[in-house]
């Protein structure tokens, strides 16, 4: 029984991570978080995730991760770097095998602290050309994790299929979406809740949330704020 045993979510403070955490919640009988540090260009992203931890009353571990801006300089720590499409056709935001490190780091963390399950917001159907969002990746690495550790660990990605609209539906389900509307960090430009509403982020993340609404109240055209 899932209910029995502790997961431990990758949590950044954003709405997909957010909404995962939540999800865990209602699966599991203990949840802790983990949070990279990497050198964010906003420092607001860490504040963000620990202070929903805080009020959601996980525990929190944030683990320094500032190697990776070593191994490969990117627009979401270099504030030189603009945030565009690059030459490669992957958002200069892209890191190589960025999930697959976090993932990594986060089973060691988590079977120390005698946990088997790891929770991700990692999604294929989104897919902007990130091979370790994939779902065969994450199999894949499951069973990697196993025989690196000799240990039964279960990656859970709950968001895998959604679209935007689809996580939007799920938080509702779990009565948390004016919670995550409001509290979740999703802005390039560092604005938690609906955000400066002009970078990618935002854009996708309002497309989804007025996706969603218009389906679940079909009379009701748009978002309000
Ligand atoms: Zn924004």
């Amino acid at each position: 029984m899932l209910k029995q045993e502790k997961a431990f979510v990758v949590f950044s403070g954003g709405q997909d991570s957010t909404t995962c955490l939540f999800w865990a919640k209602q699966q599991f009988a203990e949840v802790e978080a983990v949070t990279f540090d990497y050198g964010q260009r906003h420092r607001d992203e860490i504040e963000c995730a620990q202070s929903i931890a805080r009020e959601q009353n996980i525990k929190h571990t944030v683990l320094d991760m500032s190697l990776l801006n070593q191994l490969a300089p990117n627009a979401l720590t270099r504030s030189e770097i603009p945030i565009e499409e690059g030459d490669n056709g992957l958002p200069t935001t892209f890191v190589d095998g960025r999930n697959h490190l976090f993932l990594s780091f986060a089973a060691v963390l988590a079977k120390q602290n005698g946990a088997r399950h790891l929770v991700t917001g990692v999604c294929e159907t989104d897919f902007s050309g990130y091979p370790d969002c994939r779902d065969s990746f994450i199999k894949s690495l499951n069973v990697t994790l196993n025989l690196a550790m000799d240990y039964p660990f279960v990656i859970h990605t709950p968001l895998m299929w959604l679209d935007k609209a689809d996580t939007w539906g799920l938080a509702d389900e779990m009565n948390v979406l004016e919670y995550i509307r409001n509290n979740t960090l999703t802005c390039y430009n560092g604005i938690i809740g609906d955000g400066c509403g002009e970078c990618p982020a935002c854009k996708l993340r309002r497309a989804g949330l007025e996706q969603y609404l218009s389906r679940r109240d079909p009379g009701n055209q748009g978002v309000t704020s």
